[in-house]
């Protein structure tokens, strides 16, 4: 009967969104300020530790699925970011052991409403609902972890109707993986399934209606979102 209604709910929520939903329980656990030159642009302070947020399962979008721009902002960002899929799990995790506990990286956007965002930080209230909404973390497609010659080398870009928007690379992180899955396993369990999305770099700005967005690992096309 559970499986019943689950089932229908997942099929209502198609219908109305095309979205689909995830029953698997899982977190979406996100880095803050973890490019140099993207917390220049929004004039922000370097952290001495990484800056941690999270999404519920309701803010991913798996696959081709398109993003709704919300009623309730009118300044919607986006943030290209490389995503580790936790494979075990485990908490207090060293550094040193970190590349146990992910097999795949694929990439997604991390969609901040930044004039909802702007009005929390002014405030020094929580920013959930300027970046854990509906629809708020696309995912793309993953790569196995082995078809990386070097996770401290890794290119990503972001294209928006064929101009390149963002570039980063993971050379560029004040925290690397390692570090991240150690530092967050110390407050939360990770568990398999769960998702780090590692912070995105310079070059985030606005997206309108009719957008295609486009995210690249190396040359490979890896995500594509469509903002309606
Ligand atoms: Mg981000």
């Amino acid at each position: 009967m559970d499986g019943q209604i689950a089932q229908r709910a997942q099929h209502h929520e198609f219908l109305k969104t095309g979205r689909n939903l995830i029953l698997e329980p899982m977190k979406i656990i996100c880095i803050g300020r973890n490019y140099a030159a993207h917390i220049e642009e929004l004039k922000n302070e370097k952290p001495g530790q990484p800056v941690v947020f999270l999404k519920p399962d309701t803010a991913l979008v798996k696959g081709e699925s398109p993003f709704y721009y919300p009623d309730f902002s009118t300044n919607i960002h986006h943030e290209i970011e490389l995503v580790l899929k936790i494979s075990k799990e485990g908490k207090y995790i060293q550094p040193q052991f970190a590349h146990r506990y992910f097999e795949e990286i694929g990439l997604g956007i991390d969609f901040t409403a930044r004039d909802l965002q702007d009005q929390c930080k002014a405030k020094g209230l929580p920013w959930e609902i300027a970046k854990a909404f509906n629809g708020s973390a696309p995912i793309g497609d993953f790569k196995s972890v082995s078809e990386f010659s070097d996770l401290k080398n890794i290119d990503f870009h972001l294209e928006i109707n064929g101009e390149v928007k963002q570039k980063g690379n993971t050379s560029l992180m004040l925290f690397d993986f390692a570090t991240i899955i150690s530092y967050v396993s110390q407050f939360f369990t990770l568990k398999k399934g769960d998702l780090i999305y590692t912070g995105t770099p310079a070059g985030v700005g606005p997206v309108q209606t009719g957008d295609q967005l486009i995210g690249f690992i190396g040359n490979e096309k890896m995500l594509h979102v469509e903002v309606k």
